[in-house]
């Protein structure tokens, strides 16, 4: 890969391909794996990602909202694609780009309902969430027989899964309360297969779920972050690579003097000389403020540079005292030889964020194709 010349984010395929054969070694051969691409792929790009997971023959695609869904079938992609978290505003258009609609509660499955009808929809595919303790979205047990009487000779809607959340699968001290949540979905399937005379495929992990509760993998497992390259732990994250890498160059070096200031509001001040370099990166491309005044920093020529002073909307400072670079050098923020999950941990948050935060301002670059 030749050298940035500007901010940049770099996908690597390879990347991709290799953590998704990893996720698959934990799994067995003919579980349906459903890859997650909500958030433009955390933050990657999902056209390029989903044509990618197609190529690997993934089961599942899965995105929050309907638009989300809407620009992965104008792009082409065929997979099946369960929404998440559809409104009902939009269930035309789940239909019109033939989405699945996860529906998870007694209004959203009244609401299909009455747009399957308008639409004059016979087995429409559909999936039943519910709440197992993680109390965000989600069926209760006791709306089964609610659920059942709604489906009574209703030929618009076929369940196709169901399926539930873990609320802390990367937490050993949780396991008694993930275990549980695996309980209660069993025992709510079953109920569920009973009353209804129906069995469709379950599925509760998501990636940590897949790493310290395979015996729950059912049907289908769910990966997001695992497919992005990381673990929630540090044996997984050695295991895994990083897909997105994010650079950018130094545009400017400045010799600082001890008692001046560098920045906005001057929240750093210089105690002794320092040298100091700013990039073409700033809060507008997702660096937040968070990450400025020490709490994170990035790489140059290989040594770490803490950001410092008020991350701008435009800009960072770092500071490369007894760093040897020049301007316009090549900086890694985040990704291949220095993790996003510590660059996100050094301002108490998590790969997650960091990842599905950078804005669609940032060019994407792929590699490894
Ligand atoms: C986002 C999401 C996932 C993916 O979780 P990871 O921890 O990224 O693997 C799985 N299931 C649901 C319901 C989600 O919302």
């Amino acid at each position: 890969m030749p050298r940035t010349k500007e901010t940049t984010l770099e996908l690597d395929l390879a990347a991709l391909e290799h953590n998704y054969n990893y996720i698959r070694t934990k799994i067995h051969p003919s579980t349906m794996f459903l890859a997650v691409v909500k958030a433009f792929a955390y933050g990657t790009d999902s056209v390029i990602i989903a044509k990618k997971l197609e190529k690997l023959r993934v089961d599942y695609m899965a995105v929050a909202y309907a638009h989300e869904g809407k620009v992965l079938r104008e792009a082409g992609i065929k997979t099946p694609i369960l929404v998440l978290h559809a409104q009902p505003s939009n269930y035309t258009m789940v239909i019109k780009y033939c989405l699945e609609p996860s529906l998870y509660s007694p209004r959203t499955l009244r609401e299909f309902i009455k747009t399957a009808k308008t639409q004059k929809q016979k087995d429409y595919p559909v999936h039943l969430k519910f709440n197992t303790g993680l109390n965000r979205l989600g069926f209760w047990e006791n709306d089964i027989n609610y659920i059942a009487d709604q489906l009574v000779d209703r030929e618009e809607l076929k369940i196709k899964s169901i399926f539930s959340h873990l609320a802390a699968s990367e937490d050993k001290s949780e396991e008694e309360f993930s275990k549980n949540q695996i309980k209660s979905f069993e025992k709510i399937a079953e109920e569920f297969t009973s009353l209804l005379k129906i069995s469709p495929f379950m599925h509760i992990l998501n990636t940590s779920g897949i790493f310290n509760y395979p015996e729950a993998q059912f049907q289908m497992v769910r990966s997001g972050i695992g497919l992005y390259g990381y673990g929630n732990e540090a044996r997984y994250d050695a295991k895994l690579l990083p897909v997105a890498t994010l650079k950018t160059i130094i545009s400017q070096i400045h010799n600082i003097e001890p008692n001046e200031s560098v920045g906005y509001n001057r929240a750093f001040t210089a105690e002794v000389y320092k040298k100091t370099a700013t990039l073409p990166l700033g809060h507008a491309d997702g660096i937040g403020r968070q990450y400025g005044n020490g709490k994170a920093s990035v790489l140059v020529n290989g040594k770490e540079a803490p950001i410092i002073g008020n991350v701008c909307m435009d800009m960072i400072m770092i500071d490369i005292t007894g760093i040897e670079c020049k301007e316009g050098d090549e900086v890694i923020v985040f990704g291949k030889g220095h993790s996003a999950e510590a660059f996100a941990a050094g301002a108490k948050t998590i790969s997650y964020e960091i990842l599905s935060a950078i804005s669609q301002r940032v060019k994407r670059v792929i590699t490894g194709a």
